[in-house]
């Protein structure tokens, strides 16, 4: 394949299409506008510290993950796992809702765990099996209705949906009320049985690192700090084209410093506001969840006594849950110190300062453990993210755009092309360049 392709954006979806367009030829520049790659996966060191840009985890049985950089790659992540399931905890209690196909020595506690009845244990099961067999492509196709209903019609409790899957898969969806598609916890679900779920050991920017290693080595050049104001097509006809250009119907990018760059085809890998903005396309889905994390550290010690398992909060929504980072990945803390991360949902708590959240998490903490003080709880930082995923009520994903929508030689690469998550945003990378191939 010959010919010139720009990029615009480096986060996940951006960086496996520059690398798939370079590796099949092509010329590639690929513009992020800030500092580093990543994109929505990042990673800052506090006082030696390890934070990732609001808590998120790799699956690791997500295929895209493995395609994209290979078995070894995956296992140069070092993935930090935590156990399958998870800690419920109220006042005063707190029980294991493990995974016993998974994690045998979570079977007994988790058999005994009277937050679940034994008819939902045994639906979740009958869940599991018959979502095993079913094909990758299926998933996101079909009827579709919230959570919460695909949860009922199913049969299970109220009960077991309060107190395990709203935090749960609140965290997961960013949306406690349950009202996100269910092709969102089918996919997930399915993934959590076949695989783990963790984050490297030097953060979750390790992966987009990865990425980026990769696209070097296939030849792509990687240029941050360089903004995209706008992209242009020959039918638009404001910029002048190349003279003597075998292809006249390539498209330009107006760099933010005003200078311009040619190329046969340009992938659109920015966030999906700007994707819209860039491309006009308007099923680009532009409304966000939010997440707030904060990142609190406490002196090193006592366990949490979770086994690895995230806490989550079935009394209350704020904090939605806990998270026992240096339990689970010793990296992220310096040897003296733990690492905690706390979770919040809604719109609301966007506002919310930094010492309303940290008192929710003291509170939760000192509720739950009821034994230990938590007044030396230290907030390291907290993350605001206003736009964490795109919104995913039900039907959302067939009206999703096409990688092709765009007029001319441009094409659409993003998470918003498939599903709000790690999957969707390195499989539309892949399916993004396969478009972009046909300008080239
Ligand atoms: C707090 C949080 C928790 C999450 N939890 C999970 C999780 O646990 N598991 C999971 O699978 N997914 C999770 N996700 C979702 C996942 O991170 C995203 O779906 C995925 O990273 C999206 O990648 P992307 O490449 O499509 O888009 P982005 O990551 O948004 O990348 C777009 C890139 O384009 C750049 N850009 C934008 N405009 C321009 C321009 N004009 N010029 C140049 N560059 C531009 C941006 O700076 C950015 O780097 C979470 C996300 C967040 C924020």
């Amino acid at each position: 394949m010959n010919g010139d392709a720009i990029v615009v954006g480096g986060g996940l979806a951006g960086l496996v299409a520059a690398t798939r367009l370079a590796e099949a030829g092509a010329d590639v520049t690929l513009y992020e506008r800030r500092p580093e790659v990543g994109g929505r996966v990042r990673t800052e060191t506090v006082d030696g510290f390890t934070l990732d840009r609001g808590f998120q985890v790799l699956f690791s049985s997500y295929p895209a993950v493995e395609r994209e950089l290979g078995a070894d790659g995956l296992d140069d992540l070092d993935l930090q796992t935590f156990a399958p399931g998870a800690t419920i905890c109220r006042p005063g209690s707190r029980s294991t809702l493990g995974d016993p196909l998974r994690d045998p020595r979570a079977a007994l506690p988790s058999l005994l765990n009277d937050e679940v009845s034994t008819s939902d244990k045994l639906r979740t099961l009958a869940l599991r099996y018959d979502l095993a067999n079913r094909d990758e492509e299926a998933f996101f196709a079909g009827p579709d209705e919230p959570i919460r209903e695909y949860l009922r019609d199913w049969g299970f409790a109220d009960d077991y949906v309060t107190n395990f899957v709203e935090p749960f898969y609140g965290g997961i969806t960013l949306d406690r009320t349950l009202s996100t598609s269910k092709h969102v916890f089918e996919y997930t679900f399915r993934a959590m049985g076949r695989g783990s779920i963790g984050v490297p050991a030097a953060g979750m920017a390790a992966l987009p690192a990865a990425l980026a290693d990769r696209a070097r080595e296939a030849g792509v050049e990687v240029r941050t700090g360089e903004d995209a104001e706008a992209v242009r097509t020959a039918g638009q006809g404001r910029i002048p084209f190349r003279t003597g250009s075998a292809d006249a119907d390539g498209a330009t990018v107006e760099l933010a410093d005003g200078s311009t760059r040619e190329a046969d085809a340009v992938v659109v890998a920015a966030s999906p506001p700007e994707a819209r903005r860039l491309t006009g396309v308007e099923s680009v889905p532009t409304e966000g969840v939010p997440n707030v994390t904060g990142w609190y550290a406490l002196p090193a010690g006592e366990s949490f006594e979770t086994g690895g398992r995230i806490l989550l909060n079935a009394a209350s929504e704020s904090p939605n849950a806990v998270v026992p980072m240096s339990e689970v990945a010793p990296e992220y803390a310096p040897d003296d110190r733990a690492l905690l991360a706390a979770t919040f949902l809604g719109e609301e708590s966007l506002d919310r300062g930094a010492d309303a959240l940290r008192e929710d998490v003291r509170d939760a903490l000192a509720a739950w453990f009821p034994e230990r003080e938590f007044d030396g709880l230290e907030t390291l930082d907290v993350h605001r993210i206003r736009f964490a995923q795109f919104a995913q009520p039900p039907g959302v994903h067939a009206d999703l755009p096409d990688p092709d929508d765009p007029e001319g030689p441009v094409v659409l690469a993003g998470d918003y092309t498939e599903w709000s998550s790690i999957q969707g945003a390195l499989e539309s990378g892949r399916t993004a360049a396969s478009a972009a191939a046909e300008y080239l």
